[in-house]
């Protein structure tokens, strides 16, 4: 179904790797890795790295996101990073993660004005939606993703959606070491396509990137790689690592079925 599409794979450093070791990193990856026109490879480093890594990356290889940024563009805003700031910086900024959903009480309304934040300055959002292990067990998965998706899209027109991946992280999943099921998650990735239908219409459904993250390591990631219904995956923990990052990559090469050795 989609298997044309470029397959996205992002790396969430978190609040990991000080400028130092994210430019060693970056030094250490672009060796271990082709320039490959099939796969987008997404580094999300803090914000505090994000401006000298912009100087040494090379776009042809990896682009840049930021983990976070607030969606007024300029202001009284102490402590905050705006979109306008960061464009030119990084090309994609992660939205809605649910660590800052969770931990720092982010709202579907934070969360819309952060994707229309991101499209007005030529940033991809990456809209992170999932629930939690509470909601899972009383079967509400598919009504909170319906939910986050309503609501975080709620100011996106049609052509603006050509802009916007889709991240499925069911939160029980994220840094637990309990990644789930492939099956769980091509379920999951159909029901978000299913509402983007709802909402914008069939071809949007097709078009539009749908990745998971979730405890993803180096053994699981092909398999999720093959579901028709996934375009990418959001790696955390799995990521600070350059080899186990370089390794899921090449396994998001077309020409690869286990890993393709470079
Ligand atoms: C994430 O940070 O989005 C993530 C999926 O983390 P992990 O791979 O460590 O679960």
């Amino acid at each position: 179904m989609t298997n044309d599409k470029k397959k996205i794979i992002i790396g969430n450093w978190k609040m990991n790797l000080n400028m130092q070791d994210a430019s060693l990193y970056l030094q250490r990856l672009s060796e271990l890795i082709k320039i490959r026109r099939d796969v987008e490879v997404i580094l999300a480093p803090t914000t505090l790295t994000l401006q000298s890594l912009s100087l040494q990356v090379n776009l042809r290889q990896f682009k840049l996101a930021s983990q976070n940024f607030y969606w007024r563009d300029h202001g009284s805003y102490t402590g905050e990073v705006s979109a306008t700031q960061l464009r030119g910086i990084v090309q994609y900024g992660l939205v809605g993660h649910s660590e800052r959903r969770h931990i720092f009480c982010e709202s579907d309304k934070d969360i819309c004005n952060k994707v229309a934040a991101a499209i007005r300055n030529h940033i991809r959002p990456v809209l992170c939606i999932g629930e939690t292990a509470w909601e899972r067990s009383n079967g509400e998965t598919y009504d909170i993703l319906q939910d986050q998706l309503i609501g975080g899209l709620a100011n996106i027109t049609s052509d603006e959606l050509s802009q916007v991946v889709i991240a499925y992280e069911p939160v029980w999943a994220v840094g637990t070491g309990q990644n789930a099921l492939p099956t769980y998650v091509s379920a999951a990735a159909k029901a978000i396509r299913g509402q983007i239908e709802h909402l914008y219409g069939s071809a949007a459904a097709k078009s539009i990137q749908v990745l998971y993250g979730g405890s993803v390591t180096i053994d699981s990631a092909a398999d999720y790689l093959s579901l028709p219904e996934l375009d990418g995956l959001l790696i955390g923990g799995a990521s600070l690592n350059a080899h186990s990052f370089s390794e899921i990559i090449k396994k998001a090469h077309k020409g690869s079925s286990t890993g393709e050795k470079d």
